[in-house]
């Protein structure tokens, strides 16, 4: 009631209708009685003082009236509720967005759901966008009698996006396809019933970005820069600032279903190949192999490096007879390459394993991996895969049906061929190796090959040199669409031949006296290969930079979040 109303009832109480007679015992302030024009004007004033306090009265028990016929009948169908603190367990059985289909119209549901984005188009209906990871369902909300009510629309129209919340309603099949492009399940929606705010958003002010905007394709921002509503481009570095916010696309939550299908595929080929999984140390006492440059830190009283590679301790496991090893882990390079493919730390999917004739038995094994891998995402992961392409759009990636392996020679050849200037002994450019893969791409119709035999110069000291051409090698790296993922080579497994390469190498061999002697303890011959796992994942979907790979990304520029 309001403030006004209830002055008015207060004022009625206290001042009763003034008697229809006013008495011979009224006089006026000298004693004398009222005359009769004096007694008028009083009941004139008091007649219109009682018809106002009348009114006013009137008025406050309308409103009274009004807002108790206007009580929630709603209000226990929506609303915030209290912090979950596992006070009691009633197992209800929670339903998955992706499981919402057309044929279970009608079927009662209870979800679970991230709140998208909510459209209001009157007081009476709103449309809510509701998210779990990479699925996404229209649900509605319409003002029903005794059931949903104004103000439970109203509420449930402001709930702030990203807030967790818990639906009950029915699945309803649609007369057409829902065209929103952020909805994947089409042809079916959820009439709600009952919404409640599980878990709030509870930041300042307005978030960084929505999450709706945050999964559109560079072509879907452009093509809507001359629309009524301009789409906002998100800069890599504002998402990868807010990464947790960006993670929740759909599309990212499909990259990192992804990735861990790569690293899954992966263990499971080596699995079934007689490999084991061991764990090396990534804390190391001397900055050894060379190339890459390694992060040195304080260890005690001392320093101790940041391993580059697992490389010098999966050599050991084969000297110490594991036969065949793989490890899946960090690896951290002190490089001051700010690029599309280089992180300072990254995931490194290593092997190592003793053959008994050839290396080739390795490079066949790796072969057959990569295929493996190849062949089992689309299959796994299709939903996946269609999420990300809807961000990033690519060209599809061409698997060979049997393994391309050029020699490196040959590869200069082709680049030759090409018109391209190339010397024969050094490394291949960046540039280089993407024109190779182009030319590959169109000679043998695929993104993944590999070059063997390199040139010696250009590989690390415990490279086996070729048995024909001293300046070649028994190593190699593998290529998808024209850049490096795996490097590899036959290690050199005699202690005295390996003596010398370090020699040759300028390194002093008592600097790396624990892995030397495992080789004059004796070990097998071996080859073996490290991957950057993120460097998969980003050139099989054509993501077009490494960072989107990597969930907490780590570069020369970037040691946050
Ligand atoms: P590149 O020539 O591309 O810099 P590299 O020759 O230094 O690579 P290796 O040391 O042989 O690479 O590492 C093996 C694999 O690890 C590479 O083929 C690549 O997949 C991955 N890799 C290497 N360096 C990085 C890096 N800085 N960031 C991410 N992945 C990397």
């Amino acid at each position: 009631m309001s403030s006004e109303a209830q002055q008015a009832i207060a004022h009625e109480q206290q001042n009763p209708d003034p008697p229809a007679f006013v008495g011979a015992e009224e006089l006026n302030s000298d004693g004398t009685p009222l005359s009769d024009k004096q007694r008028r004007k009083r009941a004139e004033k008091a007649e219109k003082e009682r018809v106002k306090a009348e009114k006013a009265a009137r008025l406050a028990q309308e409103q009274a009236t009004r807002q108790a016929a206007e009580v929630d009948f709603a209000e226990g169908n929506y609303g915030v509720l209290p912090m979950n603190q596992s006070k009691e367990r009633v197992n209800v059985q929670l339903f998955s967005i992706e499981d919402i289909h057309p044929d279970k119209d009608g079927r009662q549901i209870t979800l679970q759901a991230r709140l998208q984005t909510t459209r209001a188009p009157s007081a009476k209906l709103a449309f809510i966008t509701l998210r779990q990871n990479v699925h996404c369902v229209q649900a509605t909300l319409a003002q029903a009698p005794e059931k949903v009510s104004r103000q439970m629309v109203k509420w449930a129209a402001s709930i702030t996006p990203e807030s967790i919340v818990r639906v009950e309603g029915t699945i309803a099949k649609v007369p057409k396809p829902i065209e929103s492009p952020s909805v994947t399940i089409k042809d079916a929606e959820i009439k709600i019933a009952r919404i409640y705010i599980e878990v709030p958003v509870t930041w300042e002010g307005q978030i960084p970005f929505y999450v709706d905007d945050a999964t559109r394709s560079d072509a879907d921002i452009e093509a809507s820069q001359n629309t009524p509503r301009p789409l906002p481009p998100i800069a890599l570095d504002t998402r990868l600032d807010n990464r947790v916010l960006d993670l929740r696309t759909p599309t990212n939550q499909a990259i990192f279903r992804m990735s861990h299908g790569v690293g899954k595929l992966f263990r499971e080929f080596l699995e079934n190949n007689g490999f084991i999984e061991i764990h090396t140390p990534k804390l190391q006492g001397a900055a050894t192999e060379s190339g890459a440059s390694v992060f040195k830190l304080g260890y005690f009283k001392g320093e101790a490096f940041l391993a580059q590679s697992p490389q010098l301790a999966k050599q050991m496991a084969i000297a110490a007879d594991f036969g065949r090893v793989y490890e899946i882990g960090p690896v951290f390079r002190a490089e001051d390459s700010n690029t599309h493919r280089h992180m300072t730390e990254f995931i490194g999917l290593d092997l190592e394993m003793a053959f008994q004739e050839h290396y080739h038995e390795v490079t066949d094994l790796l072969n057959h991996l990569f295929l493996y891998i190849f062949s089992e995402l689309p299959k796994r992961y299709a939903a996946e895969i269609a999420a990300i392409k809807r961000q990033y759009p690519v060209e599809e990636f061409l698997v060979p049906r049997q393994p391309v392996m050029l020699d490196f020679k040959e590869g200069i050849q082709i680049l030759r061929d090409a018109g391209c200037e190339v010397e024969d002994l050094d490394d291949l450019s960046t540039e280089m190796e993407r024109t190779l893969g182009r030319l590959v791409r169109e000679k043998y119709h695929t993104d993944f090959y590999a070059l063997d035999k390199f040139p010696l110069a250009v590989r690390p000291f415990y490279t086996m040199p070729d048995a024909n051409d001293a300046n070649y090698s028994n190593s190699y790296d593998f290529f998808m669409r024209g850049q490096e993922i795996l490097s590899g080579a036959q290690r050199v497994h005699d202690a005295k031949f390996l003596e010398q390469r370090l020699a040759g190498a300028g390194i002093d061999p008592s600097s790396m006296k624990h892995y030397v002697d495992a080789f004059r303890l004796g070990a097998p011959p071996h080859a073996g290969g490290g991957i950057g796992l993120e460097r998969v994942v980003m050139l099989y979907l054509g993501l077009g930079n490494i960072r989107r790979a990597s969930m907490f990304p780590r570069d020369p520029k970037r040691l946050e979040p």
